[in-house]
């Protein structure tokens, strides 16, 4: 129950990372100030890098684009999108040549027609669709989630890119497809089959894509890149570069815990070290930082991030046990 030793550099012990975007490469509109040379350096040390996303509405040559622009060379290759693992679901699931109706946007409509189906906007009760595959756009609406409701009503396989709450933006957060999906769910009382983390099917693309044999996810949230690692059987390193603060890490329940934390992406080109957590669970170390809590009271000795690693270790092992735990919000402090 804790964070593992790495005594090289992580880059050096995978042979593919998957990097979140939002968080990890950028945060809105900004890239993270250590991600190009981050992400140079451990491509030239033989890492290869993919850029795995949850958002379905561009598709991996606007991805691509949008990347080498803020600093961070990347191909079409080089992305696998949501859409694209929702595209494989369909050649799963629907015969080839099937109508498909289309709720999201550029990148999603691009796949449905490359996996060999024929996207339709609108519902024909003559001839219903055989499927429906659900991603954010910014232009959604009442009468695109209607046409979804209805085919989804009628029987049609039903796919969503993603079920994320929310979305960010650099006005705060927004709903994101995971609300719009509530939508139709609420509507028709069916549940999506999903695409994107933490489900495997766009980890499994991401797989197929890159030729990975031992893949290391890097994201910066917990219920779906950590989740979605976890689930898969994948390392995982966390960056609290995005949404993620310390005491929401040290409240992660045992399936969204990563292997590594870091302070952002350049934590690839770093060792991780060692974390002791003593047996009756009363303190921990790292480093020369220590963690201990003492009549219900957190003891914090040292800092930054070999404090995190302590005292979240300490947190999940407490937590484990069934034993009491402090107040996590005085962890906050201690992030970045
Ligand atoms: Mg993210």
């Amino acid at each position: 129950v804790s964070f593992r030793r790495c005594d090289g550099p992580l880059a050096a012990g995978y042979d593919a990372a998957f990097l979140d975007l939002d968080g990890v490469v950028y945060v809105g509109p900004d890239p993270v100030p250590s991600a190009p040379a981050s992400i140079e350096s451990a491509r030239s040390g033989g890492l290869r890098v993919m850029f795995v996303t949850n958002n379905a509405s561009r598709t991996p040559d606007a991805i691509a684009r949008h990347l080498t622009e803020i600093g961070v060379p990347a191909a079409a290759g080089d992305v696998v999108t949501s859409a694209q693992a929702v595209g494989r679901m369909l050649v799963e699931l629907v015969p080839s040549g099937s109508d498909v109706l289309v709720v999201g946007g550029p990148g999603l409509w691009a796949e449905v027609s490359a996996a060999g189906m024929h996207p339709v906007e609108f519902f024909n009760e003559a001839s219903p669709p055989h499927a429906v595959v659900q991603g954010y756009t910014a232009d959604m609406g009442y009468p695109r989630l209607a046409e979804a409701a209805l085919a989804v009503r009628a029987g049609a396989v039903w796919i969503a890119s993603n079920v994320d709450s929310t979305m960010p933006s650099p006005r705060g957060l927004l709903p994101g497809n995971g609300a719009l999906v509530a939508a139709v769910r609420v509507a028709t009382g069916r549940e999506p089959t999903v695409a994107g983390k933490p489900f495997p099917p766009l980890h499994r693309e991401a797989v197929r894509r890159s030729g990975a044999r031992n893949p290391l996810v890097v994201g910066d949230r917990l219920d779906t890149d950590i989740q979605g690692a976890v689930a898969t059987g994948t390392d995982s390193l966390l960056v609290l570069s995005g949404v993620t603060d310390l005491a929401g890490l040290a409240a992660a329940t045992a399936d969204t815990r990563p292997t590594y934390l870091g302070a952002d992406i350049s934590a690839l080109l770093e060792p991780a070290p060692s974390v002791r957590v003593d047996s009756e669970a009363g303190a921990a170390s790292c480093g020369g930082a220590r963690a201990a809590v003492v009549d219900a009271v957190w003891h914090l000795d040292g800092s930054g991030l070999d404090l995190a690693r302590a005292a979240c270790a300490l947190a999940w092992a407490r937590a484990d046990a069934g034993r009491p735990l402090p107040d996590l919000g005085a962890l906050s402090r201690l992030s970045r």
